[in-house]
């Protein structure tokens, strides 16, 4: 299969240059050439599939032209070694539980399946020594290295800003060692970014070592996402819930929501999208006015959707030809402030006894603002509540248990390299 970008400047790629490049050389983002539609009798009996079952299908409709069959089947159920269970919370609405991997995020599925991708990419290539870099601001960082643990011929290099990240956050990348290196920068996470960058155009770093990225625009991590939705979809069917399905997620660089579109466009009965925000809302005025105007993000306590220019949007103008009437038939939205996803949070758990986290909390509203009678709503519950305990304590006014694998990680000796916020200096950890 080959990629796209959606600059439609760019040659087209095939899937391994699209994974090991990441962003197009126009800078836009790489599409799949075609989206090819899942068979009817796989909806016919996918309530009886496994979670590893429905995903070898999924990925077998992308990626089986460019890799192996036992091949793709074993990264994909290496991938997903853990479940993603569909948890009624109230009324017709479901919380569709994506925190259940390593880092206890969502992310763990297109990072981890991207590593076992380029693993084995590299390998086929005779590589020995890639260097994958990532500048978090605190999830992707920690997804990205557990992503990457272990796997053979590939370092990792986390770039993270010092003292801006929670300390839950920071154990996960900093207690690894083996092949990752956590970089502990004296300054933001966009300096971090810029340090990347620089890396990415450092003639002399180019020319020595192998670098890529694993940002989540990579079409390796994207179109993973889509696997949860049909899962979610078989899940609901066996339970005679699967008509009028809405899927709400909550979104900042709308990766996950796109690849929801993505599983729509194969097949799966979805009736609508809600696209759930904090206090940015750049996608949702987009809804009200048909103009898309990025504005610099503000901080809030769901901070992994402060995003003010969603990277993905350029994928869903793609899917629909930039039709904004398309796109607002499709997909709704809603936004919440800090205070109302509090009063969400506190409110749902006195209710049902559900903890939700601050993301999920917007999804979750979101819900029960816009489904009509009779639908079915699932909200993307993106991360473990655990992940954000203070702000989730201090909502509920009760205590979060923290579950054993983030722990782990908390009891880890931390390990990283201190630096300034300086390129000459990044350059000599990466060629040393
Ligand atoms: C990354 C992230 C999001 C946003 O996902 P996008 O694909 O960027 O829209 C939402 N919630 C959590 C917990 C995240 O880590």
């Amino acid at each position: 299969m080959k990629y796209y970008s959606t600059n439609k400047h760019a040659a087209e790629a095939s899937l391994q240059e699209a994974v090991v490049m990441g962003l197009a050389p126009d800078k836009g983002l790489y599409m799949p050439e075609k989206i090819n539609e899942m068979p009817q009798d796989f909806f016919d009996g996918i309530q009886d599939l496994s979670f590893q079952e429905i995903a070898y299908r999924v990925a077998d409709a992308f990626f089986g032209e460019d890799i192996e069959a036992d091949t793709l089947k074993k990264i994909v159920y290496d991938t997903l070694n853990f479940d993603a269970p569909v948890v009624h919370v109230e009324d017709n609405i479901y919380s569709l539980e994506l925190f259940h991997g390593p880092t206890l995020a969502f992310k763990d599925v297109g990072a981890r399946f991207m590593s076992r991708l380029l693993g084995y990419f590299i390998d086929k290539q005779g590589q020995k020594d890639v260097k994958v870099l990532v500048a978090t601001s605190g999830d992707t960082g920690s997804a990205v290295a557990n992503g990457f643990l272990g796997v053979e011929g590939i370092h990792v290099y986390v770039l993270y800003p010092k003292g801006k990240v929670s300390a839950i956050q920071e154990s996960q990348f900093t207690t690894l060692g083996q092949n990752i290196t956590a970089i502990e920068v004296d300054g933001t996470f966009d300096d971090c970014q810029a340090l990347v960058k620089m890396a990415f155009r450092d003639e002399e770093l180019n020319k020595k070592r192998n670098l890529t990225s694993a940002n989540s625009i990579n079409v390796a991590r994207f179109l993973p996402q889509s696997f949860y939705y049909f899962y979610a979809y078989a899940q609901l069917k066996k339970q005679g819930k699967a008509n009028d399905v809405v899927f709400c997620v909550p979104s900042g660089n709308f990766g996950n929501i796109t690849a929801g579109l993505i599983a729509k466009k194969m097949g799966l009965p979805i009736k609508h999208f809600i696209a759930a925000n904090n206090r940015n809302d750049i996608f949702l005025q987009y809804l009200k006015t048909g103009e898309y105007n990025p504005r610099p993000s503000v901080q809030t306590i769901a901070n992994a959707m402060d995003v003010g220019d969603p990277s993905n949007f350029a994928r869903i103008l793609d899917l629909y030809g930039s039709s904004y009437e398309k796109i607002s038939g499709e997909i709704t939205g809603f936004s919440y402030t800090d205070d109302q996803i509090e009063q969400i949070m506190r409110g749902t758990y006195n209710r049902t006894g559900y903890i939700l986290d601050p993301h999920g909390a917007c999804g979750f509203q979101a819900l029960r603002d816009g489904l009509d009678r009779g639908e079915v709503g699932v909200f993307l519950e993106t991360a473990h509540p655990a992940k954000f305990v203070e702000t989730v304590e201090a909502a509920i006014c009760s205590k979060v248990d923290i579950p054993e694998k983030l722990q782990a990680f908390m009891k880890g000796k931390k390990k990283s390299v201190e630096m300034k916020n300086d390129f000459a200096e990044f350059k000599q950890v990466l060629l040393s």
